[in-house]
Order: C-alpha cells, then structure tokens, then sequence
C-alpha cells in the first residue's frame, strides 16, 4: 500500500545526463583517490556534519518552519537533534565498526587466520523524501561517509527550501569532491538515475521505489528502499488509556501525521472504543487548545495537492474529533474519524496525514487478522498491561520495527535496524546496520606457506580422500 501518487512528469533526460555522468565521474575520481577510506576523513566529515549542525540550526529550522510548519522544538527533535545524536553514536563507534573481524577457521583451510574486512562500496546515491526532508538525507549520508564512501545527495523538490539549504550547506561543510547536492524533481532524478552508482538508498513511496529497483537492476546496483505504509496501533482491553492517548497523539499528529512510522490507525478493543475516543479528543485540547490552528505547536500539511487528498480521505468515516480544516494555510485540524468500513479508500491507502481511523473489535485475534489481510507494515504498536498479549501479536505478525506501550519510538534506538519489510521496504539503516548498509563485507583468508600439505593435490589417493572426507 502507499499514498496515492499523480504519475511521472515527462523526462528529458539527454543534456542532464551528460551533466550527471560528469558529476559522477568527479565524485568517482575522488573515491579513486583513496582518501576517503582513512579513518581520519571519515572522522573529518562526520565532525564537520556535526558542526552544521549546531552552526546552523537556526536556518535548518527556519526551512522547515517554511516547508512544514514545523515547531522550532519539533525540527529540533526528530530532525536536528537526531542527525546529531545519530552522528555521535558513528563517531564513538566507528574504530570498532572499521576494524576486520575475526572468525573462526576451519580444520580444512587451517593453518591460517580468516577475517571480515570493511571495504567502501564506493559512490552512493541517496534519495531524500519532504516528510523529515532534512533528517532523512544527512542520516543516510552521515553513514555512507562513516563508511568511507562518496555520495551524490537528491533532496526532495518538494521541500523546496529544505532543499535549497542542503546544497547550499553541505559544500560548505563537507569535502566538495567526495560530496555533491543534486536538486531538482522526476526528470533530475531520472538522469540522475541512468548513472552507475555502487548502491542507491531511496526513502519515499513504493510506485517510486520500484521505479529506482529497475534503474538500479541496469548497473546491477544493490538499493536500500525505506518506504511506507500502514502502521497498525492495536489496544486491547487491559490498556493504560491515558497514557496510551497522550502517546497516540503526540506520535500520530507531530509533523501533521506526515510521519512514515505514524499510526495510521487504530484497532481497539470494543469495550474501550468510546472511552479511547473520549480521551484522545481531550488530549487534543490539551496538547493544542480549542483551535489547532493558533497553536505554534502544530505543524502544517506539505502542499494543496496533499491537503485536497486529505480532505477526500476525510469522507470516509463520522468525525468524532476535529474534522476542521484550511486548505489557504495547509491546516488540517487533528482528526478521529470513526464509523469506518474496512474496504473504504482510507484503509486501503497509507494515510500520511493527520487523520486517525479508530476501528473496534472483538479481541486481539481480531485485530491480528486486520493486520495480516493488509501489507507488511512499517511499524507496529500495541498497548497493552499483559505481556502475552504483546509477544502474541509480536509473534503473529511481521512488521519493519514495532513498539510496545508507545509509538514512533523504536526509531531512536541507534542500535536497532530500522526498515521496512515487504511493501514496507527493504534493507535497513540506523547506527552499524547503517555503516553495514554502505560497506562490503569481504571475506579474508590468510595463509602461510610453510605448511604446504599435498593431500587436496591430484594424484588422488584413497589415504588422500579418507583424511579429506574427515576434515571436511
Ligand atoms: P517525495 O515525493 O519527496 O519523493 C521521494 C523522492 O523520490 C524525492 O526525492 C523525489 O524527487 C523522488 N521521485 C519522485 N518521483 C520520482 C520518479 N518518478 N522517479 C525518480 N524519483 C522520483 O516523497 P514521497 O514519496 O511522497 O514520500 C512519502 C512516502 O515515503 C510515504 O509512503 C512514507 O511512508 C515514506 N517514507 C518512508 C520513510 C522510511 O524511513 N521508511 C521515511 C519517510 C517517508
């Protein structure tokens, strides 16, 4: 499932990709060099990242103040202060990460000494979507260069100023020949795509992820694809309601519900329906006062084309919380809507808004079986006070990541993968399984030549293959 998307625009690819060839073939030629394999770079780079950071976190959240309406507080969280906290985490890990392992030899290949090492893949693409639009590309790029790789970095158009302020920002701060900022939209992208890279990491939607796996199967080119979906919420009957509603609301409507881990709907236990809808409409009012609209804490939806889909979405069930909305300034109020069917539009596609379908139902049984008649979600939640409860619907679903007894949070975790499984996605990111992700793993063997036996050399002999038949 994802959100409904217009098709691709015509492309005219032919002098871009002249342009891009160039561009990759400079960056290549600084991956040639050698340099950036050095720890010390690798260091430099992530430290200079670092340093924007701080330096200038005033117009990092000034543009997506501009691009989302994003709370200074909020840019600074789930923005700012994550790319920071994720870069640290590599900082403090990366002689570890680097440094070949060590593994056991077998009695065949004895003597000798077998390790893993670390090698770049070389120059990577990755591709950023608007949601978090400055988040996700310094994160993945954070990680190619902790890996000792160049990369080519396309933020998405549609956060226009976000963009704009990474291709001004990162020559500043990085080494401008390992790093270059491409910007623009579907026909850049898709000369950017004709390219040979050494992996390409896309996050967005899955019409568009299955466009870059067939530009990539061209090159051969390995793809990480970080995509979307819909993430269950399940209460069941035992739940902490109240704690469970601030929770739900802080993790469903920060950003405008445009969050691709969000819960994008919830499962509750009939018994607790009304008074779950009861709560969350307070916790509304609490967190954003009487009118959403006039608090500074409440972000905007990303463009006109987004809030009308929205609002068409909006008609799929009975308002029971807000429902009110401003398509001149983007504003769409937090909304519960209950009363839903099963096979209405709003649960067929990723909703990626600030709307919350509430859905009762008879037991976590049943819950479970909604789960599984969709796709593979990105994220799971469930709350709950009883452990089996929990470790059931863990066991009988799959899902990218899920939290239990909160939401969106298993995201911060650096040493947890993140990544989507199925539509959700493929492969993963976040502390080592981001450095894994842009490095090879090649397998070492060493031998000396002292011992040189001539038991696996032809003539065969039968002593020759009894000994060979027990060591192997
Ligand atoms: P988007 O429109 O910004 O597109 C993402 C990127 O794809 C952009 O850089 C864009 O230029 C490029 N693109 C668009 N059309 C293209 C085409 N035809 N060919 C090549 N490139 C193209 O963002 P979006 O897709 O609307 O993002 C929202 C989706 O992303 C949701 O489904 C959300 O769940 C998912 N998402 C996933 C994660 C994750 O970490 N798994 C994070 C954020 C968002």
């Amino acid at each position: 499932m994802s959100i409904a998307h217009e098709p691709a625009g015509p492309t005219t690819a032919s002098a871009r990709d002249l342009d891009y060839r160039e561009l990759v073939d400079h960056v290549r030629r600084r991956f040639e060099s050698g340099r950036t394999k050095s720890l010390d770079w690798r260091r430099e780079q992530l430290r200079a990242l670092k340093r924007m950071l701080k330096e200038r976190e005033a117009d990092i959240s000034e543009a997506l103040a501009a691009d989302l309406g994003k709370p200074p507080l909020e840019g600074y969280a789930t923005e700012i202060g994550y790319s920071a906290g994720s870069i640290e985490h590599m900082l403090k890990h990366l002689d570890e990460w680097t440094t070949p392992r060590k593994v056991s030899t077998p009695l065949v290949t004895q003597p000798g000494s077998s390790r893993i090492y670390k090698e770049p893949l070389g120059v990577v693409l990755i591709i950023a979507p608007w949601n978090y639009p400055f988040q996700l590309a310094v994160a993945p790029l954070a990680a190619a260069l902790a890996a000792g790789n160049c990369a080519v970095v396309k933020p998405s158009e549609v956060a226009a100023e976000t963009s704009a302020l990474l291709a001004q920002l990162l020559p500043q701060y990085l080494d401008q020949a390992a790093v270059k900022v491409v910007e623009g939209g579907v026909p850049e992208t898709t000369a950017l795509l004709e390219q040979r890279f050494d992996h390409i990491f896309y996050t967005g939607n899955g019409k568009v992820g299955r466009i870059i796996m067939a530009a990539a199967a061209k090159h051969l080119t390995p793809v990480t694809l970080e995509l979307g979906g819909k993430s269950p919420c399940i209460i069941d009957e035992s739940a902490n309601l109240d704690i469970a509603v601030k929770r739900i609301a802080w993790g469903k409507w920060t950003n405008c519900g445009q969050t691709c881990i969000a819960p994008d709907y919830v499962l509750v236990h009939r018994d607790r329906h009304d008074a779950f809808v009861r709560k969350l409409s307070r916790t509304v009012v609490d967190f954003w006062g009487d009118d959403a609209q006039q608090s500074k804490d409440y972000g905007r939806i990303i463009n006109e084309r987004h809030h009308r889909r929205l609002m068409k979405l909006m008609e799929c069930g009975k308002v029971a919380v807000g429902g009110r909305a401003d398509e001149a300034d983007r504003f769409i109020a937090p909304t519960v809507l209950t009363g839903i069917e099963l096979d209405s539009p709003i649960m067929q596609e990723e909703i990626f808004g600030p709307i919350l379908p509430v859905i009762a139902v008879d037991d976590i049984d049943a819950a479970i079986r909604i789960v599984n008649q969709g796709d593979k979600p990105l994220a799971l939640y469930i709350f709950t006070e009883n452990d089996a409860s929990a470790e059931k619907v863990l066991q009988e679903t799959s899902s990218g990541g899920a939290t239990v007894n909160h939401v969106v949070l298993h995201y911060a975790v650096h040493d947890l993968p993140f990544g989507g499984v199925g539509e959700s996605g493929m492969g993963a990111y976040h502390g080592k399984y981001g450095f894994d992700t842009f490095t090879h793993e090649k397998a070492v063997l060493k031998k000396g030549t002292g011992l040189d036996p001539a038991l696996m050399y032809p003539p065969y002999s039968s002593f020759s293959e009894k000994i060979l038949r027990k060591v192997t």
